[in-house]
């Protein structure tokens, strides 16, 4: 029987589980892929000195390597099951391993937003970004484009707009009346929206030079842009806990500010709750539950131990 095991190979999951074994506790991470989302960099054509920047790969690197070392600690397969087993869990993966646990982690991030058009795989990380926090402030001056409806693009476009020259967001559906967010877009003066339309293509040879779209009757819009930030909604990797865990309407798992779930020796962090969703928080994150998850089993052996 592990102490604790940690589901997922990303910034939470890693960082949690480095945390853990220092602590001494008998730790097992489970990962389909390792190092999750982060490797991911933007080069730009005039902003040499970008490469000073520290990557989200970079600054886990050190967590990595120790996990690397302690190979026992670790196993890469998917997970399939995860259920509560009186004061314990068992989780079940695809090899047909079935492990058991005194507690949990669940850091299995969510599902990359696409666009899924030509010049989207080639122009990533050449003006084409998914991250205003980390890539937005490059663009000074310069003109941009958001694609999402939803908050996060909302957000993405406001921000951008206090420093980029010209930002249009796109819209894939209307953008919702009466909210104070979008009324807030709407009065900004450097602000165009085009609601309603998809995106056909990021285009550009080696970097983004704009990005063409289609409205509903089929107008095409060819719009020139340094830089495409695509905030389009993003899908949590909870199906594994849906059944037994509560979750928000978009299916994050909800967590308290201990980053504890609803059900005891639980917890989550990073794309799978609704923290955030940038690798130096979840770092952070992943650091905390590790260290809520070692209090809990302290308490927890010591309430056995009295019994
Ligand atoms: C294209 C792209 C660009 C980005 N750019 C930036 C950026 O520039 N700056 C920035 O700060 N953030 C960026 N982000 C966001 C950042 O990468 C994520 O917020 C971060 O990686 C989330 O960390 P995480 O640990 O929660 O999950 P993830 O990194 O998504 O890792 C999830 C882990 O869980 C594993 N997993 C999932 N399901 C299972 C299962 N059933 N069984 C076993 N393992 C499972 C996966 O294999 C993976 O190891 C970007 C994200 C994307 C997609």
């Amino acid at each position: 029987m592990y102490d604790l095991i940690v589901i997922g190979g990303g910034p939470a999951g890693i960082t949690a589980a480095v945390i853990a074994i220092h602590r001494r506790l008998e730790t097992l991470i489970i990962a389909e892929r390792w190092g999750g989302q982060t490797a991911y960099f933007m080069d730009l054509e005039d902003a040499a000195d970008i490469h000073d920047m520290i990557t989200g790969e970079e600054l886990l690197g050190r967590f990595r390597q120790q996990l690397d070392y302690l190979d026992f600690s670790r196993v890469y397969d998917r997970v399939v099951k995860v259920s509560p087993v009186g004061d314990h869990f068992e989780v079940i993966t695809q090899d047909g391993d079935c492990f058991e646990t005194r507690s949990l982690i669940i850091a299995t991030g969510a599902k990359p937003e696409r666009l899924n058009v030509p010049g989207e795989q080639k122009l990533l990380g050449k003006g084409l970004s998914y991250s205003v926090v980390t890539h937005g402030s490059l663009f000074l001056g310069k003109d941009v484009a958001v694609v999402g409806t939803g908050r996060r693009a909302q957000f993405a476009a406001l921000e951008l707009a206090r420093y980029a020259h010209q930002v249009y967001l796109f819209a894939p559906e209307l953008l919702p009346a009466d909210q104070p967010l979008v009324t807030t877009l709407r009065r900004t003066e450097n602000v165009t929206i085009h609601e309603a339309v998809t995106v056909q293509e990021v285009r550009g040879d080696r970097y983004v030079d704009g990005l063409v779209v289609e409205a509903v009757d089929g107008a095409r819009l060819d719009v020139a842009v340094k830089g495409i930030f695509v905030k389009l909604p993003r899908r949590p990797n909870s199906e594994l806990v849906r059944d037994w865990l509560a979750l928000d309407e978009e299916g994050r798992v909800k967590v308290d500010l201990y980053g504890a779930a609803s059900h005891p020796g639980v917890f989550a962090a990073g794309d799978v709750t609704h923290i955030s969703e940038q690798v130096l928080v979840h770092i952070g994150e992943g650091a905390k539950v590790a260290i809520e998850a070692h209090s809990y089993l302290l308490a927890y052996w010591g309430e056995t131990a009295e019994a």
